[in-house]
């Protein structure tokens, strides 16, 4: 059990609506340090909302969110967090998307040192060991001179992979990472969040891939219209789910 002591990340009472659509409805969500946590549900059921909470992309209209040991408290009577201690929280809250959003006129180093540079103030040298470090994790520093045109799309994935670790946050947030992936790169891209998360790297995963989800996260949260509808250890919940909901989706994946 994860208390929200021990827990990496720390969200209770989130809430947040667009316009008169209320997306997520008082979410509470821990991941304990080295977690990975799987996020699943139908589509429009708030994940990515979620997700860009946590890395506060989107700002949240109520509740609280803790990442290490910083704490955002939101509602009504709350200001807005300003633009410095945004960036700051950011920075530390790596996230992948779908369509990976390199830089397409930097070679792939120049992508992945270009945040510590300009965020982290790292100096040239320092930026460039850091970076091709991370690039040797992904099996990619070989491609550090090209342009990401150049690469597969499993490889500009594990780019963006790199380019996120460079901030060495401490949390890493995946959406969808392999759903605009042709089918057989998906596994490099897999292989390389396995990785991360058996390097002990505090993971939440939004991902339609359901055996992956089963093998590398140890717990699943399954939501549905902006609820959490069941979440417990993955295997439990996914081979045995107790909710309606969770049955009618996973049946999908059958
Ligand atoms: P999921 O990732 O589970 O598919 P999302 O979090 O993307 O779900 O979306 C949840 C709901 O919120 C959807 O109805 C979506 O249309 C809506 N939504 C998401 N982002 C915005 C936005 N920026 N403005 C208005 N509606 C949004
Ligand atoms: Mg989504």
């Amino acid at each position: 059990m994860t208390t929200s002591q021990t827990a990496m990340i720390d969200i209770t009472g989130l809430r947040k609506s667009f316009g008169p659509l209320e997306v997520l409805k008082d979410i509470n969500l821990q991941v304990k340090a080295g977690g990975v946590v799987a996020l699943l549900g139908p589509s429009g059921s708030g994940k990515s909302t979620l997700l860009r909470c946590m890395n506060l992309l989107v700002v949240p209209d109520a509740g609280r969110i803790r990442v290490g040991d910083t704490t955002f408290q939101f509602g009504a009577s709350t200001e807005r967090p300003g633009t410095k201690p945004l960036a700051a929280f950011r920075s530390r809250t790596g996230m992948v998307f779908q369509n990976f959003n390199l830089f397409p006129h930097m070679t792939v180093l120049e992508n992945v040192i270009e945040a510590p540079i300009h965020v982290r103030r790292l100096d040239r040298k320092t930026a460039i060991d850091l970076g091709m470090s991370q690039l040797e994790k992904v099996g990619l520093a070989d491609r550090a001179s090209q342009r990401p045109q150049t690469l597969s799309g499993g490889q500009k994935q594990r780019v963006a992979i790199a380019r996120a670790l460079a901030m060495e946050p401490s949390v890493m947030l995946f959406d969808e990472a392999t759903s605009a992936l042709d089918p057989e790169l998906v596994g490099e891209v897999l292989q390389t969040m396995q990785q991360l998360a058996a390097d002990g790297m505090t993971m939440v995963i939004v991902t339609h891939e359901i055996a992956f989800a089963r093998d590398v996260a140890d717990r699943v949260v399954f939501m549905r219209d902006g609820y959490v509808v069941e979440e417990g250890p993955a295997g439990e919940v996914i081979n045995t789910p107790r909710m309606e909901a969770t049955k009618t989706f996973l049946s999908h994946f059958h």
